[in-house]
């Protein structure tokens, strides 16, 4: 079997590598003149490479996604990925949040393992190749680079989204998906910073909430959240960062207007509003402490500061008047954040949408459009949270695109579950 993978991301490493471990004659073409670029940049170049969870873990974070996931990760989980790349030299740690990395903290360790196991199993790396057009043929398919014309077999796509198009990600395979008769789900920027805030939180800029519960609620109908997300806000000269942020920016950027949605953030999570109000009336220290002290005590002084200025005084607990302790109650437990952006694919870690989920096997990732055609990683409309999520389903359903795609015509292909 002649299979070529398009694209060295993550999925097509992984892909690349098992379908030459399943003999077949496999060619890996890559547009950037290295191999995984998004590998080396992750997770602050240190690579979170998946999460100390199961595969039911991994896939319940993964919303819509979820069952489309679960067999090709219930073929690798998290801890056969750990396993893999532990037997190819890169031991790994876990950290306190759960996300893992490469002890050495060098994502250059996990690319250069990936390729090499790629180039072991027998792949033709080819980098500084881009593909502009696939085409079906009657039996198989061609390729046209800038080079030459390439013969396939079976393909394997796994050109990413079109976040960071520095790094090559450029959406190029959504037009050939669409051409051969698949749907896009509309792609749209998701683990990226928010715009926004109003003009005080501009003097905030730096400052890092540690604890927070981020929600994106609807503004109409049911104020069922849409998502909550618990982890770090940090505010910037633009709006708001952080994990809390980017990880529900993709239910932000789902809606077609901001105008629809809002972002509330309970900025004390770990103080019920009970144990907020006690502090705040007279119960405590016979109400001598200022407002801004009492609200220092839980939040950074810049931001206490910040949300004493908008109440208009500072007032002892003791003479703080009901409305203005009902407002700050409010502000604390689920502050109202205007959104009204965000920045955009340049800045996102992923690209939410891609090619519709329904359109696909999930065992062996082949185009239920077209025979012979198989797609992997980001490309499809898979989307998850920070912490190592995008890499565990980028690794999982590129192996299950490189084993079926190597397997022999017209053999149903299991997965090694
Ligand atoms: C700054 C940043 C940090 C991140 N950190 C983490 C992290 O720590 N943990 C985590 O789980 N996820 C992280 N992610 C997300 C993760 O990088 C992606 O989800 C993952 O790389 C997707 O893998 P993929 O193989 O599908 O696509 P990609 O890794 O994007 O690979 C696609 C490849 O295809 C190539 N390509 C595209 N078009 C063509 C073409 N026409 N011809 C030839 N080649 C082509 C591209 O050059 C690219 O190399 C991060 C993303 C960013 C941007």
């Amino acid at each position: 079997m002649h299979v070529v993978v398009i694209g060295a991301g993550a999925a097509g490493l992984m892909a690349a590598m098992e379908a030459a471990r399943n003999s077949a004659t496999v060619v890996l073409l890559e547009k950037n003149n290295k191999t995984g670029v998004k590998i080396l940049m992750s997770g602050g170049t240190r690579c979170n490479l998946t999460h100390n969870t199961d595969a039911r873990g991994i896939a319940k974070a993964f919303g819509h996604a979820k069952r489309f996931l679960q067999p090709s990760l219930g073929a690798l989980p998290p801890q056969a990925v750990v396993e893999l790349f532990q037997s190819a030299g890169v031991a790994t740690k876990v950290e306190s949040t759960g996300k893992i990395f490469p002890v050495s903290n060098r994502a250059v360790q996990v690319r250069d393992a990936l390729h090499r196991l790629a180039v072991e199993a027998g792949v033709d790396i080819r980098t500084g190749t881009g593909v502009n057009k696939i085409r079906r043929m009657e039996t198989g398919w061609l390729l046209e680079t800038d080079q030459s014309a390439i013969n396939a077999d079976r393909i394997i796509v796994t050109t990413g989204g079109k976040s960071w198009p520095g790094c090559g990600t450029t959406g190029d395979a959504y037009d050939w998906m669409t051409e051969l008769g698949h749907t896009i789900i509309r792609p749209r920027p998701a683990l990226v910073p928010l715009v926004g805030g109003e003009s005080w939180m501009q003097e905030l800029s730096g400052l890092v909430v540690d604890d927070s519960i981020a929600t994106v609620l609807p503004v109409s109908g049911k104020q069922k959240p849409l998502t909550q997300r618990r982890g770090s806000l940090l505010f910037t000269h633009f709006g708001f960062s952080g994990p809390a942020a980017m990880d529900v920016s993709g239910a932000m950027t789902a809606v077609d207007s901001f105008d629809r949605v809002r972002l509330i953030v309970d900025l004390v999570p770990q103080y019920p509003e009970e144990e907020v109000l006690a502090a705040l009336s007279n119960r405590h220290d016979g109400g001598r402490l200022k407002v801004s002290s009492v609200l220092s005590m839980w939040l950074p002084n810049r931001l206490a500061n910040g949300l004493v200025t908008q109440l208009g005084h500072d007032p002892k607990i003791a003479e703080l008047p009901k409305n203005s302790r009902i407002k700050l109650i409010q502000q604390l437990k689920g502050i109202q954040l205007p959104v009204h952006g965000t920045r955009g694919f340049d800045k996102a870690e992923v690209t939410a949408g891609g090619v519709r989920l329904d359109e696909v096997d999930p065992r062996t990732m082949e185009s239920r459009i077209h025979k012979g055609l198989f797609i992997a990683g980001e490309l499809l409309d898979v989307e998850g949270p920070i912490g190592g999520y995008n890499f565990q389903a980028a690794f999982s359903t590129g192996r299950a695109a490189g084993i079926a795609a190597a397997a022999p015509k017209d053999k149903l292909c299991q997965l090694d579950v």
